[in-house]
């Protein structure tokens, strides 16, 4: 079934999200996390399924407890373990004026927020703006909606006309990266094979480029701007590794900073070449030396042979847990790595690392990298913990939102 068509598209809207088409039946005291506004919904907390699962606007449940009291409206991903993602708890249609709204209130929280002199920000952070299944960045001109449940994704058309119309971009990448998350697999490798050029914008002054369509998340690691900022400020006269670069937006930060010398480590020779772009925009020394292409554990190794030294070393993997049960194995991992890197830290140094996994809690990562220190026989002090700026906001009913963990630890 669609959407009646009819000139006037946003009544019509109305209508179309109004009638739940799914109904999912919680089974009998489930419904206390959904009485918190918890916006999760696990698929083992469901009774019964009702209603046409096949129809074309199945992206839309009604979530009742056991005795059939409505609770909650949300997106409906009946692939994922989440089965519903919850969007309003007090009986409002989620429809495009919903959309509207919740993207406006998200829009006035970064005009509030964002440090002068940048355009590339997350402009909606799904659970944290009360959008959940929904990341929209802005770089510059340029926009990237993320989709990123089954639920979102059967919203695609509406969810985009509010884009356009709350942040009216010039131009909207649409990506849908559901499918790919509901199977438990990481979203698409980088690669550059042609197509349009990167869209470029602003952080603090400094300006770097975005590959929207086929670069990690939606281009940029937007998450680590106070990182960037931190690094930038201890960087005068230093040696800085910059270990799983991407495209050596911590480099920029240092060089930029007055950094004598930035290395980037990455398996991805298309994330090396954006690296070589971002320092030419800036002005910034771009030797060929400075761009390793290598497994960072075995670029490791080979540094400690040769007893390097650094006096920052940056340490921001990809999520080695995206799953439950990788937890045991990307806590070696992390160790591992960590212990690698505190070896190649001057005395007086500092060592950045970094966690994105977010089933690898703070308390964990701490405990992980204390561990490393121990085995790499280094003394560090934690002087700082630092994780994503104010445009990923946290929602208080739903903490599981924040998963990027920094370190700031200096050696004694
Ligand atoms: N620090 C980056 C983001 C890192 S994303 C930034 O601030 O922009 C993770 C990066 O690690 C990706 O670019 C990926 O290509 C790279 N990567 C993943 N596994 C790797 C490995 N074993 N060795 C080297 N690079 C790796």
């Amino acid at each position: 079934m669609s959407a009646p068509s009819t000139e006037d598209g946003a009544l019509a809207l109305r209508v179309y999200f109004e009638r739940p088409m799914i109904r999912l039946r919680l089974k009998p005291g489930r419904e206390a996390s959904v009485l918190r506004r918890h916006p999760w919904v696990f698929s083992g907390a469901i009774a019964s399924t009702e209603g046409d699962v096949s129809g074309k606007d199945a992206g839309i449940a009604e979530v009742v407890d056991a005795g059939g009291r409505s609770l909650a409206l949300g997106a409906y991903s009946p692939e994922s373990q989440i089965v519903a993602r919850l969007w309003s708890f007090d009986g409002h249609a989620v429809d495009a004026a919903l959309f509207r709204e919740r993207f406006a209130s998200a829009r006035s929280l970064r005009r509030e927020i964002l440090p002068p002199e940048t355009t590339g920000y997350r402009a909606v952070n799904s659970e944290g703006d009360r959008c959940p299944g929904v990341l929209l960045d802005r770089y510059g001109d340029a926009a990237v909606l993320d989709l990123t449940t089954g639920g979102t994704e059967t919203w695609a058309e509406e969810l985009e006309s509010a884009a356009r119309d709350v942040f009216g971009a010039q131009r909207l990448v649409v990506r849908r990266t559901a499918a790919s998350r509901d199977r438990g697999e990481r979203p698409e490798p980088p690669g550059r094979t042609g197509g349009e050029d990167p869209a470029p914008f602003l952080e603090s002054g400094l300006r770097f480029l975005a590959d929207l369509s086929r670069g990690q998340k939606t281009g940029f690691f937007l998450d680590q701007r106070q990182n960037r900022a931190r690094l930038r400020a201890l960087a005068p006269g230093a040696r800085v590794l910059n270990l799983f670069s991407y495209s050596g937006a911590f480099s920029v930060a240092a060089l930029s900073g007055g950094a004598a010398r930035a290395v980037d480590v990455d398996s991805s020779e298309p994330a090396l070449q954006l690296a070589r772009e971002q320092r030419r925009a800036n002005a910034l020394p771009a030797a060929d030396s400075d761009f390793v292409r290598a497994d960072v554990f075995e670029d490791l190794r080979r540094r400690a042979e040769g007893a390097e030294e650094w006096d920052i070393v940056v340490c921001d993997p990809p999520a080695f847990a995206k799953k439950k049960g990788d937890v045991p194995r990307a806590a070696r991992g992390y160790q591992d790595v960590n212990r690698l890197a505190m070896g190649l830290v001057a005395p007086g140094g500092w060592l950045l690392t970094c966690s994105c996994s977010g089933l690898v809690d703070a308390d964990l990562f701490q405990k992980i990298v204390f561990s490393a220190s121990i085995d790499a026989g280094r003394t560090f002090q934690l002087a700082a913990r630092q994780g994503a700026g104010a445009d990923h906001p946290v929602s208080l009913d739903c903490p599981e939102g924040e998963y990027l963990k920094g370190l700031w630890l200096r050696r004694a």
